[in-house]
């Protein structure tokens, strides 16, 4: 087993629990990672399996539960704690970061802004996991631009009735509770829809299974609401939430950017450590390569990404978790981890040479599942304008 750093966090940075409990947690999950996750992960991915029996310990760990409180069946552990998970996961197999991930935000929608009897209603399953969640926000011509929503649902008595097509639902077909955008008279609105697991439950479908470059094992579906039923106390936070659905989840996609950013510190680890170990290894002209100052360049600027990367991730995750605005700090988590983790995996696989481009080892898998973090949760491109957008009311000379 490789000799690995300890990273711990910056003095200064305030959490809700204990440093102690947080390294317990994120040592547990690193062993069993190693143990369970890191033996079976690139197998499964080149088979796009889904770990059934990978989910069922994640469930059993709490998991699922992460952040959600205690007297709601969760952990009750804060952001700091998630992402460490979220980071060991990555650097396993990145997959296994996006099940929880759009689960966490479906379930943390609900907990900022579902009623209290919506939270009694939802959060205790989805901490066990035995209820598992997704979001729907995008459609086809809705990704960057989500306020070109078409889907519809319609009041009609008691019930909402709902049609549309939504697009590039991760964990969709699995998922027993999605957190859905969709249009009403007042505007967005965020419905809590729950269904069998399974590709068709009353008047949901999925119509497509997409497949993808990397992030395999893990569906990402297209789904048809055709004419889709479901009781008005399915509308977040009741009938003030009417019109609010869009802003409510594009605040939890804040919680959304830090995990993608700490998913990418857990690829660019990954990578980074497999090309510290094999330049130490692979010898060339006499001497090992980590001798050769070209790639001992490489070594050096792919560890400093890394550690800015986790650094910019762990601030954004204390001011959200203290109730801060974390929107420009979350984006620019965002958008350097996940530049971080497609430069260091291109670096990693250049470090291995011609065997890093090969399935025997799982470096032309860091290289395939990294660009996901910069088009995921919204783009790279969009992430800028958001930063912009928040500095220039930070610094408003008037
Ligand atoms: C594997 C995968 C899983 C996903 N999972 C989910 C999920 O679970 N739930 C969900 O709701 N969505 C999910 N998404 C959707 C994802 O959030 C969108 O793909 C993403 O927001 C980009 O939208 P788009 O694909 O429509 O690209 P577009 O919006 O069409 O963008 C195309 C290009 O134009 C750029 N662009 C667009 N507008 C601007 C602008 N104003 N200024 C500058 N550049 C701009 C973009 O940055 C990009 O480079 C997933 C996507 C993928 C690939």
């Amino acid at each position: 087993m490789p000799r690995r750093a300890s990273f711990s966090y910056p003095r200064g940075m305030t959490a809700t629990i204990d440093q102690e409990v947080r390294d317990e947690l994120r040592a547990t999950v690193r062993r069993w990672v190693e143990r369970e996750v890191l033996p079976v992960a690139s197998e499964l991915e080149h088979a796009d399996e889904y770990p059934e029996a990978i989910v069922e310990q994640m469930k059993a760990m709490g998991l699922f539960g992460i952040t959600i409180p205690e007297d709601l069946g969760g952990l009750g552990l804060d952001l700091l704690a998630y992402i460490a998970v979220v980071e060991e996961l990555a650097a396993g197999w990145m997959s296994l970061s996006g099940i929880v991930n759009t689960h966490t935000i479906a379930a943390s929608v609900i907990m900022r802004n579902g009623t209290r009897e919506q939270q009694e209603r939802w959060l205790p399953r989805l901490a066990t996991g035995e209820l598992r969640g997704c979001l729907s926000l995008s459609e086809a011509d809705a990704g960057s631009d989500t306020r070109n929503i078409s889907c519809r649902a319609v009041r009609d008595g008691d019930e909402y009735e709902i049609a549309g097509t939504k697009m590039w639902v991760t964990n969709g077909e699995r998922a027993g509770l999605i957190a859905l955008a969709a249009r009403t008279d007042e505007g967005i609105t965020c419905f809590i829809v729950e269904k069998e697991p399974g590709p068709r439950f009353g008047g949901i479908s999925v119509s497509k299974n997409i497949g993808k470059l990397g992030y395999k094992g893990i569906e990402t579906v297209e789904m048809v609401y055709d004419g889709h039923r479901v009781d008005a106390s399915c509308v977040l936070g009741g009938d003030e939430g009417l019109g609010r659905g869009l802003g409510w989840i594009l605040g939890a996609l804040e919680v959304g950017r830090i995990n993608i950013a700490a998913r990418a510190c857990g690829v660019a680890r990954a990578a980074f450590e497999a090309a510290i170990r094999y330049a130490q290894e692979r010898v060339t002209f006499g001497k090992p390569i980590a001798e050769h100052q070209a790639i001992q360049q490489k070594l050096a600027d792919m560890a400093t990404k890394l550690e800015a990367a986790r650094l910019l991730t762990q601030h954004a995750a204390v001011l959200k978790q203290n109730g801060e605005r974390a929107d420009v700090e979350a984006g620019m988590a965002k958008l350097f981890a996940s530049e971080a983790a497609f430069e260091i995996a291109t670096e990693s696989l250049r470090i291995h040479g011609g065997v890093g481009y090969t399935t025997e080892l799982p470096i032309e898998r860091y290289y395939r599942d990294a660009p996901l973090m910069i088009i995921g949760e919204g783009t790279n491109e969009i992430q800028r304008l958001v930063i912009a957008r928040g500095l220039l009311k930070r610094y408003a000379i008037d």
